[in-house]
């Protein structure tokens, strides 16, 4: 199983992977911190997480094969 964990203390709210994977990610409205809408990823998921977590600035997201 793959999942996806955000680190809201690392997140500096630059979106880019909301753009990337809306269905899994989104950002707080107040805060614009990173929200992980669910964290089992699915296999047509899998390409636009991955890249997700290689284009945020700050890596705050991190892809977990289990
Ligand atoms: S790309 Fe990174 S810094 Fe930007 S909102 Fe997503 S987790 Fe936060």
């Amino acid at each position: 199983m793959i999942r996806v964990v955000a680190d809201k203390k690392k997140c500096v709210a630059a979106g880019l992977c909301v753009g990337r994977e809306p269905a899994i990610f989104d950002q707080g409205a107040d805060d614009g911190l990173v929200l992980v809408l669910r964290d089992d990823v699915t296999a047509e998921e899998l390409e636009g997480v991955v890249e997700s977590a290689s284009i945020c600035p700050s890596g705050a997201i991190t892809v977990i094969e289990d």
